[in-house]
This record gives C-alpha cells, sequence and structure tokens, in this order.
C-alpha cells in the first residue's frame, strides 16, 4: 500500500500502544454477539516522510453495528 500523504510505497505496518493498544469502540455498537464492542487497530508508518495512518477493522464494525454497506472504503 502507498502513503496517502506522500505516495511512497515504502509503508511499515505496525500497532499504536499507549501504553496497551488502542481500540476503537463504536458508539452504536451492539453487544449482542460473543465479542467485545472493540475494533482493534492497527497503524501503518511511510518511511519517506514518517505519515501515521490509523486503520481499524472495518468487517467487525460492519458486523457490531449491523451496516449493510458494501465493502466500499475498506482498507486491507
Ligand atoms: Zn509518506
Amino acid at each position: 500500500m502507498k502513503c496517502l500523504r506522500c505516495g511512497h510505497e515504502l509503508v511499515i505496518e505496525g500497532a499504536i500502544y499507549s501504553p496497551i493498544r488502542t481500540s476503537f469502540r463504536p458508539q452504536s455498537s451492539k453487544f449482542l454477539t460473543l465479542e467485545t464492542g472493540d475494533i482493534q487497530t492497527k497503524a501503518v508508518m511511510c518511511k519517506n516522510c514518517g505519515h501515521l495512518e490509523i486503520i481499524g477493522d472495518a468487517m467487525k464494525l460492519r458486523r457490531l453495528t449491523s451496516d449493510p454497506g458494501g465493502s466500499s472504503g475498506n482498507v486491507t
């Protein structure tokens, strides 16, 4: 994947810790499943410009919110 800021291709995957790994919890999440409402995040950092991008698990977000939306906008 490419850096959204500078277009460089040397992006490194990792995660942001603060001090434990940070997760995203949607306000409208349902708790009917066995899963927690937390969506784990990952991050990529550009080797060229240092741009950091945080990416959440869009599949889980859709499960939690029952959003019938398609696969558009999903970054893998
Ligand atoms: Zn960059």
